[in-house]
């Protein structure tokens, strides 16, 4: 056997289900708040990361997938969706081309970290994006979208936090300040701390080395150094968030792990799905699309693990609203009907399983079991000599003859009144 690469999953029936109900979920909610869906390609050039997230992140550092194509181009499997939806958006001129330029993408995101539960190097992310808008109510808006989104899908326990890192006005300041609050401690942090302080010191609070913590613990916090523009726009965030009755708590140490954030930052926790405890993040990057070549618009938006958020979901053994039909045959006349018979089922709307080996009923039976069959439909000789087909209860037991011309209809009316 040839197993899958380390750090991938396969997404199996079982699994599949919880995986469509966060894509249906999801995708209501979003078009209810006005987004579209967009699917961009999952190879981008190298250097849409290495501008768009970052140099000095850590995911442009040490795990992006990239490679030389066999044209000679720096290809890399996208590590995030943003800066592919900034770059769709410039390259279509989306703001011209939609009345709101709010986008939605779902897909798979390739890092090389090392794997863990709730951490892959192929994962899955719903990512929303909405450009052009400064007003901090968009701010309150994604967030709540983010909120209900958690909500909907019944994760309980989920801890919202918020932050405000700044704005290339005032960012200077604070990395001067969290230099001088090191001072000597600096060559007490991580060998990647000590590169960080040099590059981008904001990037220390990203360290998750033990030993590192309570030093980084003590550092002074971007909100007590914003200028007084992103002063007032984050106090009007927190006001909306008050406003729509949403929980939060603000973290200083919330500054993600990518470059292009400004203002404000987000994050989701889930309670009870162990370490990689992040299920969404996201935040405002007012300088992005200017920097990737397109006119000067903000943007703001979020990510969610789609691993993670059905690893937080409830268990629920939720009724799916499956009523499956099961035909069975006796004798080899009987097959040609029920075959027949099966098509139109499922021709009529209704899901319908056969056994195709002409096994013993009772074989055929504890199939229909299996399959959680809400109804067998038999037929043998007698049923055919007599145009009728037996319709059996799988539930309660009881069965009954109906005339073959009727059965599909009568079926769907079983079907309908089940679902009630
Ligand atoms: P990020 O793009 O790093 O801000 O991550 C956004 C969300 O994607 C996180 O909150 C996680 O839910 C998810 N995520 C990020 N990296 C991974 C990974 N390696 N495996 C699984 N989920 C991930």
């Amino acid at each position: 056997m040839i197993p899958a690469i380390r750090g991938t999953h396969d997404i199996l029936p079982g699994e599949v289900e919880r995986w469509q109900r966060v894509e249906a979920v999801s995708r209501r909610l979003f078009e209810r708040y006005g987004y579209a869906e967009v699917r961009t390609p999952i190879i981008e050039r190298e250097e849409l990361f290495a501008k768009g997230t970052g140099e000095t992140t850590d995911i442009v550092q040490k795990e992006m997938y990239a490679f030389t194509d066999k044209g000679g181009e720096r290809i890399t499997l996208r590590p995030e969706a943003t800066p592919s939806l900034v770059r769709a958006f410039v390259e279509h001129s989306l703001e011209q081309a939609m009345a709101s330029p709010k986008i939605y993408l779902f897909g798979p995101m390739f890092r090389y970290e090392r794997p863990q539960k709730g951490r892959y190097r192929q994962f899955h992310q719903l990512d929303v994006e909405v450009f052009g808008v400064s007003d901090p109510a968009v701010d309150a808006e994604v967030v709540d979208l983010a909120w209900a989104l958690v909500g909907e899908l019944g994760i309980a326990n989920a801890e919202l936090v918020v932050n405000s890192v700044g704005c290339p006005a005032c960012r200077p300041a604070f990395g001067e300040a969290l230099l001088k609050a090191l001072g000597e401690d600096v060559t007490r942090l991580c060998g990647d701390c000590q590169r960080r302080a040099g590059v981008n010191p904001l990037r220390i609070f990203d360290c998750k080395v033990p030993q590192d913590q309570p030093i980084i613990d003590g550092l002074p916090h971007s909100v007590d150094y914003l200028c007084d523009a992103c002063r007032d726009h984050f106090a009007a965030v927190e006001r909306h968030l008050g406003m729509y009755g949403i929980p939060y708590r603000v973290s200083h140490r919330l500054v993600r792990g990518l470059d292009y954030y400004t203002r404000t930052t987000f994050e989701i926790l889930a309670g009870n799905i162990g370490a990689q405890n992040a299920i969404l993040g996201g935040g405002r990057y007012d300088g992005l699309v200017k920097q990737l070549g397109g006119p000067d618009r903000v943007g703001i938006g979020f990510a969610a693990g789609i691993e993670r958020l059905v690893l937080a979901m409830p268990d629920g053994a939720r009724d799916d609203g499956r009523r499956p039909l099961f035909v069975a045959a006796m004798g080899e006349p009987a097959r040609e009907s029920a075959l027949a018979l099966l098509r139109d089922l499922r021709r009529a709307g209704l899901e319908a399983h056969m056994e195709y080996e002409g096994r013993s009923i009772k074989s055929q039976m504890k199939r229909a079991d299996r399959l959680k069959a809400a109804f067998a439909l038999i037929l043998g000789d007698d049923e055919l000599a007599a145009g009728v087909v037996s319709v059996k209860d799988m539930t309660k037991g009881g069965q009954a003859r109906v005339s073959r011309d009727a059965v599909v209809n009568h079926c769907r009316a079983l079907v309908a009144g089940g679902q009630e």
